[in-house]
């Protein structure tokens, strides 16, 4: 697996935006608008296990078999655009963009994620493609970026959506499926993702957005402004001297 030395002070010269969230929060799609106002990188932290996950159904290897996953880890060659505009992403020469959205990836990526060894070297990957981003910010947004991946970044979100509004937004996208699978195989994945990262609990000082009654444009306002409350509090130490207060947005 390609892995840049990763600077530990990439949240010190780069402005982190951390946002977790479950699947069909709207979480990629607020987080690329949100990058796009505000001219910062947009890193999806899911694409890099979806793309191992890929890179190991390729080698026909059995996903939820740690060892096998680890192997097939040594000739991972993983890029991916921060450019909200110029989204791709790439497993050696292989243009991966659409293909890692497959539901036969969906169903095989939770497999690759429990692997700790897997998630330890995304990791690093991650905080050397956010210190290198060349962008004065980025939005990095995944399941375990506020707690893990970017724990001292200065804003810190968790989308969140009903279970159902969730499931109803993913089956719009999913038109290959119908909605009762498209619903099934997420809550599956959801039930396999939190006995590794809990992401649908905020973790102290995580800020929480409910998008369940939001659309697209208000979910983005609810972010931005929690940026730029975030933005204009007084610092101490690197740090927003006031801890961000829960809202219900
Ligand atoms: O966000 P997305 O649904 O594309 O993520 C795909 C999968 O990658 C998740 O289901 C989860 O297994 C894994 N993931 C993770 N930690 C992250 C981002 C994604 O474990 N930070």
């Amino acid at each position: 697996m390609t892995d840049p030395t990763t600077p530990s002070t990439a949240a010190d010269v780069v402005f982190v935006v951390a946002i977790d969230g479950p699947a069909g929060s709207g979480k990629s799609s607020v987080s690329k608008q949100v990058a796009r106002r505000l001219g910062y990188g947009y890193l999806d932290t899911g694409a890099a296990y979806r793309a191992l996950a890929w890179h190991a159904l390729e080698h026909g290897i059995d996903t939820s078999d740690a060892a096998s996953v680890l192997d097939v880890t040594g000739d991972f060659e993983y890029a991916i655009s921060l450019d909200p505009d110029a989204y791709w992403v790439r497993v050696g020469a292989a243009d991966v963009t659409d293909a890692i959205r497959e539901p036969r990836v969906s169903d095989a990526v939770s497999g690759v994620a429990r692997v700790p060894a897997v998630r330890e070297s995304v990791n690093r990957l991650f905080r050397g493609l956010i210190a290198g981003s060349g962008r004065p910010g980025v939005i990095v947004e995944g399941r375990d970026i506020t707690t893990v991946v970017a724990p001292d970044a200065p804003v810190r979100i968790l989308l969140t959506a009903a279970p159902e509004v969730r499931a109803a937004r993913r089956s719009a996208e999913v038109t290959t499926q119908d909605a009762a699978a498209v619903a099934a195989a997420l809550h599956q994945r959801d039930a396999s993702d939190s006995a590794v990262v809990d992401f649908l609990t905020a973790a102290p000082g995580v800020e929480v957005v409910d998008s369940t009654r939001l659309d697209f444009d208000q979910t983005v306002d609810a972010v931005l402004r929690v940026i730029r409350a975030a933005q204009s509090a007084p610092m101490i130490h690197g740090a927003p001297a006031v801890e961000p207060q829960q809202t219900g947005a």
